[in-house]
């Protein structure tokens, strides 16, 4: 999650003005009192009990890169819930598609801290 991105005004400038700016402002104020930190501390502190692991990945282009053929493009993402790949044709539920490559990061992250494991360094997931 990306509060900064999740809670951007919804202002626009004055040559383009936003709109619903009232209610964006309102749900930016609920995401902002949210205790993110302390969120994610009880989450690793629960996973660790369980017997799993917290990998924070970058979520950029994840809605927007093809798992098929790992084409970027903001064309593929036409429709909120469809994604279509422009380049392959891949065809897909667009959080569906989304989940796979966050889940495919976190696959990258983990082998990569292991491999630094082995080799005696150290290094928390990116
Ligand atoms: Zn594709």
């Amino acid at each position: 999650l990306k509060v900064r991105n999740m809670s951007k005004s919804a202002k626009g400038s004055i040559a383009n003005p936003g709109t619903k700016v009232k209610a964006k402002s309102g749900l930016n104020r609920s995401i902002l009192n949210e205790a993110w930190h302390k969120f994610f501390t009880y989450l690793e502190y629960k996973l660790k009990l369980k017997g799993g692991i917290l990998i924070k990945v970058n979520p950029k282009h994840t809605s927007q890169t093809c798992i098929k053929c790992g084409h970027i493009s903001k064309d593929n993402r036409k429709e909120q819930e469809i994604f279509k790949c422009i380049k392959c044709g891949y065809k897909a539920n667009a959080d569906h598609n989304a989940a796979h490559n966050i889940l495919r990061r976190a696959g990258l992250a983990r082998m990569a801290c292991q491999a630094n494991l082995i080799r005696g360094r150290q290094q928390e997931p990116a």
